[in-house]
């Protein structure tokens, strides 16, 4: 199994338009975030996670051409505001691309899209395929997805913990708190990707030290901070970090 990290920012991207900060002005490609989502790749299956308004330049900056299935965290803008782009990973197929979501995040989406779910539906567009239910393990392909619900917010979020070939990869962009179960669910992962929005603590996204705490709960065998705000330089990060973690970056790629 193969994680490509699509986007590691947070909702207004890094850097931010008109800030004059030390990080939005750096010419590290480091520094450079456009918004989160993950792209996990096996021998057979392709899953992506989340499709923010960055979609569309995340998908020809990797020559992302096939996806086989599409799962959603939740319904705030930096993570659906490219649903229209998913059309390009329709075109070629015989059937609707699935797509995994809550109840609250699939309603939303028909909401902003409806011409997107009139049943019948345009050709070759996604489909609402399943609800996602804390805990409930479905597979798409020869991956296993099993959605974690989180606290982030006052909207419904899930994270995912997929397993394939006996690696367990969890990605938690948008994540303020977590219940037991949820942290049952992902604890002793090989790799967890988890929200570390800034260092200041914030009223609904993990703080870099919050993350560090739950990582050490959590015990994956490598932590990787995601969702990162322009107030966090990466190497500063990096540093920062104890051994078994790592920052996220646009274009970082893990095989498990
Ligand atoms: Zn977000
Ligand atoms: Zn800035
Ligand atoms: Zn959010």
């Amino acid at each position: 199994m193969k994680v490509l990290f699509l986007g590691s920012g947070t909702s207004v991207g890094v850097p931010v338009i008109g800030c004059h900060c030390e990080v939005c002005q750096s010419p590290d490609p480091h520094n450079k975030r456009t918004r989160s989502a993950v792209l996990v790749t096996t021998k057979s299956t392709t899953l992506l996670i989340d499709f923010g308004p960055d979609l569309r330049v995340q998908a020809l900056r990797h020559n992302v051409v096939t996806v086989d299935a599409v799962l959603c965290t939740h319904e705030h803008l930096d993570h659906v505001a490219g649903f229209d782009d998913l059309r390009a990973f329709c075109w070629e197929r015989e059937h609707r691309l699935p797509l995994y979501a809550g109840a609250q995040c699939i309603d939303r989406l028909k909401a902003m899209y409806p011409w997107a779910f009139v049943s019948g539906g345009y050709r070759g567009y996604v489909r609402a395929r399943g609800i996602c239910h804390a805990g409930r393990t479905f597979c798409v392909g020869d991956v296993e997805v099993q959605p974690v619900l989180v606290e982030h917010s006052s909207v419904e979020t899930y994270g995912y913990v997929v397993r394939a070939g006996g690696a367990s990869f969890g990605y938690v962009p948008d994540v303020k708190q977590m219940s037991v179960t949820s942290r049952k669910l992902l604890h002793g992962l090989d790799i967890l990707a988890m929200d570390g929005l800034c260092f200041p603590p914030h009223r609904t996204h993990l703080c870099i030290d919050e993350n560090i705490a739950l990582m050490r709960e959590l015990v994956p065998t490598r932590g990787i901070v995601t969702h990162i705000g322009h107030r966090v330089e990466h190497h500063a990060l990096e540093s920062y970090l104890p051994d078994f973690m790592q920052p996220a970056h646009d274009g970082l790629e893990l095989e498990l």
